[in-house]
């Protein structure tokens, strides 16, 4: 039981499919390590194209009967995945702080928010209603039906290893869709232990496959496999498009959830003490990892040093360490590389006149621990203003009236979540409404609930996530006609 887990049967090294947990057939395997102790903490099979189509065909040969079964069928075996989701919830929190550090409390409450997707959906999957029509010619009558899509794939991200899964399986499952995913390669344990789980609750084989290896072949098997019907995707935006292109040849639906660059905006008239809290949250959440993490700080004229100060003041006094360490508030980073960006970033920003409020560097504790960081006199130039950081640093641009800061929030190729702290009403209104953004959050810096759609417009992705949309992704509609009356 190297990693210390209550249950040691949730820590898998081998892959799931058709119901089997196996080796690659070439024998070799992928390590994993812990980003906060640099520690080997296992190793996963590297798959490939053979052993992908072999889960994406047992899938295909399995779904008839799944699909077959009552929504209600579905739901109770559903239910039961949640729950054992929740009574599992410290070892899935543990692995997944292991896996990508981020603090142990934050693990918690990701099973928690990804679990809710499986009780969601299992409900959800009860009410696919179709339509009648009113007829055309009095002799026919329309019926609309709506049906499960067919074989699903899902290749998921490292900074949520469980919620990624369960916003997309549990819709798929729902609605009578087997799923084979591909988890990310850093991430690759919580994914096994999610579907040890979904075996527990009564999945049947072949539903839920789960293969992990070189991710460049198990996509092209994915988006080639003409048995495939939909690829759901959540990662940066460069992959998404190269998948959207490999999917083009056998015209698979897509999902894509893709990267943000976030701004975040505070008024004058805000308040100031819950912008900073919502600040807090929407930055240093996932030590800055998420793809909703504020990225631009638009902070008006009037308040801009009271609320850099009142920033700074709660900023300087957050934890960082081993995520499994009681208090922590910020982890380490994921990679060596994702670090170097955010030293990238700040330089980039220090050599055009922005200036260090905090942090600012690597932090004390070695690996890939970061300061968490607050640039202040940020300017349109600089690479914060266009792409997404993903690390735990802030930079604070001025402006000065309404105007100014929607064209400068909404300059940008994403559109996925931006926030707004205002007290006016019409304001608020009047920005959120003009605000190029999937989501707006609203003296919040946090949005995500699996009872709300979630994802992005231009190139922030394609789809609805989690709410009563999140089911459509994974049916087609059926429109049948019935003459002859
Ligand atoms: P990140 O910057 O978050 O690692 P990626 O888009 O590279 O973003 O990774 C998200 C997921 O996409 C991971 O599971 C990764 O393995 C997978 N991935 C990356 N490149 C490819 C590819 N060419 N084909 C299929 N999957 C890929």
């Amino acid at each position: 039981n190297p990693l210390n887990l209550q249950d040691p049967g949730l820590f898998r090294q081998q892959c799931l499919i058709d119901g089997v947990w196996c080796d690659a057939d070439n024998g070799k395997v992928v390590e994993v390590t812990n980003p906060a102790t640099g520690e080997l903490l296992g190793h996963v099979p590297e798959m490939g194209e053979a052993e992908t189509r072999r889960a994406i065909a047992a899938a295909k040969a399995a779904m008839p009967e799944w699909a077959g079964k009552t929504a209600k069928e579905r739901a109770n075996i559903l239910r039961k995945w949640y729950e054992l989701m929740l009574e599992n919830t410290d070892d899935l929190a543990r692995l997944m702080t292991m896996e990508m550090g981020k603090p142990l409390a934050e693990a918690k409450g990701e099973v928690a928010y990804a679990a809710s997707f499986i009780e969601w959906f299992a409900e959800e999957g009860k009410r696919i209603y179709g339509d009648t029509i009113p007829e055309h010619q009095s002799d026919k009558r329309i019926i609309v039906l709506k049906q499960p899509i067919g074989v699903t794939v899902a290749i998921t991200p490292w900074n949520f290893p469980v919620a990624m899964i369960t916003r997309k399986a549990a819709p798929a499952l729902a609605a009578g869709c087997p799923m084979v995913i591909k988890p990310a390669e850093l991430t690759p344990f919580s994914a096994f232990a999610m579907a040890v789980l979904a075996e527990r609750a009564g999945i049947p084989k072949g539903i839920l496959g789960v293969v992990t290896g070189v991710p460049q072949d198990i996509g092209r098997e994915m988006t080639g496999n003409p048995d495939v019907a939909k690829l759901t995707f959540t990662g940066s935006t460069a992959t998404g498009r190269l998948l959207m292109e490999q999917c083009a040849s056998t015209v698979k639906k897509t999902s894509m959830e893709l990267g943000g660059n976030a701004p975040f905006i505070v008024f004058d008239d805000a308040d100031l003490d819950d912008a900073v809290e919502a600040a807090l949250a929407s930055k240093y959440r996932n030590a800055g990892q998420t793809c909703v993490c504020a990225n631009r700080l638009y902070i008006q004229d009037g308040v801009y040093e009271a609320f850099a100060a009142k920033l700074a003041e709660r900023v300087k006094s957050m934890k960082v360490g081993n995520g499994l360490e009681d208090g922590v508030e910020q982890g380490p980073l994921i990679t060596e590389a994702a670090v170097r960006k955010v030293e990238d970033h700040i330089a980039d920003a220090l050599s055009k006149g922005a200036k260090v409020l905090t942090g600012g560097k690597r932090h004390a504790l070695g690996q890939t621990f970061f300061e968490p960081t607050i640039l202040t006199d940020a300017t349109t130039d600089m690479k914060v203003a266009r792409e997404e950081t993903f690390g735990p640093m802030a930079p604070l641009f001025r402006f000065k009236d309404e105007d100014e800061v929607i064209r400068l929030a909404n300059d940008t190729e994403f559109g996925l979540a931006a926030y707004v702290c205002a007290r006016d009403i019409g304001r608020v209104w009047r920005v959120s409404e003009k605000l190029e953004y999937g989501i707006v959050g609203i003296n919040t810096g946090i949005i995500s609930t699996e009872v709300a759609p979630f994802g992005g417009v231009k190139q922030s992705g394609i789809g609805r996530e989690g709410s009563r949309y999140g089911i459509d992704d994974y049916l087609e509609i059926k429109y049948m006609c019935l003459g002859g009356l």
